[in-house]
């Protein structure tokens, strides 16, 4: 706290000066640098803060949950940053407008976590950190498979919307990705635009602006997890149409901050045997000694003809057959540098060198050939230049349980 203000006003007076004005007070004078005249700048402060829409309880909000923050000198504050738990790693800020000198409402984006809340006001005052707000964990997505109508109070002359979004998780470079539909009734639209927020700070990251077909015609959109090259940062993410007719009505799928309606949420791997299965004992681990070498992957086990797919969509850089590793592939994940080695499928994968792939297709079955002992996959991750072409394999446990917790 200290140090940040001092931060933001090194430049704009003495430093001795700075350190007095950073003593702890309601309001204070501060050098307006230019004039050597003084500044009066409100220091605004949180005195309590409760739930107070879409919350786990008063005292406990969740990403999505709107806060009533009461409080002092409010006016002018239009930052409020959730300061988290750890560092400024886990900070999140959000704009804010204050509704009177007392209060504000805010709402709480999914990337916050519990701890103290901070308020800044436009002229650069600063609250001192409130005792700690508790955040849960978000409710998962509302499914929405099918087209329905937005809820809500319709503006008048504003066309009626239906919409729809196909699945509530969804991977990078999956195909089909996750498809957003739509249908308007009622009244023409002007003009459509589709948004992608992130729910993690409220941002939209992707604008689609769609020509209107004909009154009652489904429309929709589609999205791999991907803005431009790169892979989007998993989390969640939701959809809102905006559709105005030409007097300049509007309607709006849903309201900003809600993670909920027509949201998902992102993964960026998927894990890679779709059935019961376990990680064994050992001797199944990275590192673990083999006859003449070290074993460079991760074994599972699962049943003889289980699924498998692609943990990560990407080209196919090796399949092949081998006395050991028995019917094995190599994908040269997409955007991800890192090699995904899948070894003793049950038969040859349907894949062929230099095919592509993507999250979550099919690319053989779990077996046992070459030297395996029971039908599992053995699993090597491989980072950059790659397999046996100067990359070196690392640990693939903790990514195969981080992937296995989601999918
Ligand atoms: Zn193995």
């Amino acid at each position: 706290m200290r140090d940040s203000r001092l931060h933001a006003k090194r430049g704009a007076c003495a430093l001795a000066l700075c350190a007095a004005v950073a003593a702890p007070a309601v309001a204070s004078a501060q050098s307006g640098g230019t004039g050597g005249g003084t500044v009066y700048v409100a220091t605004p402060k949180v005195t309590k803060v409760t739930c107070l829409r879409k919350c786990a309880s008063k005292h406990r909000a969740r990403g999505g949950s709107v806060l009533k923050i009461a409080g002092t000198e409010l006016a002018g504050v239009n930052q409020l940053t959730y300061l988290g738990s750890y560092g400024s790693g886990d900070d999140v800020t959000v704009k804010v407008r204050a509704g009177s000198t007392s209060r504000l409402q805010a709402r709480v984006p999914l990337g916050a976590v519990t701890g103290p809340i901070l308020l800044t006001t436009s002229a650069g005052g600063r609250s001192a950190p409130s005792r700690p707000v508790l955040i849960l964990p978000p409710l998962p997505p509302e499914p929405n498979p099918e087209l329905s109508p937005v809820p809500g109070p319709r503006v008048n002359g504003a066309p009626r919307l239906e919409t729809g979004t196909s699945r509530t998780k969804a991977y990078v470079d999956a195909r089909p990705g996750v498809t957003f539909s739509f249908r308007l009734s009622g009244a023409s639209a002007a003009a459509l635009k589709v948004e992608l927020m992130s729910a993690a700070d409220g941002t939209v990251v992707k604008t689609w602006m769609p020509q209107e077909a004909a009154p009652d015609h489904v429309q929709s959109i589609s999205w791999n997890g991907r803005l431009g090259r790169a892979a989007a940062k998993p989390g969640r993410y939701s959809f809102r149409l905006t559709a105005a007719s030409a007097d300049g009505s509007e309607a709006r799928s849903s309201q900003t901050g809600d993670v909920q309606r027509d949201a998902f949420d992102l993964y960026d791997h998927i894990f890679p045997i779709r059935g019961p299965h376990d990680f064994g004992g050992a001797g199944a681990r990275f590192g673990a000694g083999r006859a003449g070498h070290i074993h460079q992957g991760q074994d599972s086990f699962a049943n003889c003809g289980t699924r498998m797919v692609a943990a990560r969509g990407g080209r196919v850089k090796f399949k092949q057959y081998h006395a050991a590793a028995g019917h094995y592939l190599v994908i040269d994940g997409d955007g991800t540098e890192i090699d995904y080695v899948y070894m003793h499928l049950d038969q040859p994968s349907p894949f062929s060198e230099g095919d592509r792939v993507f999250t979550g297709q099919t690319i053989g079955a779990v077996g046992d050939s070459g030297n395996a002992q029971g039908c599992h996959l053995h699993f090597e991750l491989w980072g950059a230049p790659g397999w046996y072409d100067g990359g070196k394999p690392f640990d693939p446990l903790p990514s195969l349980q981080a992937w296995d917790s989601w999918s």
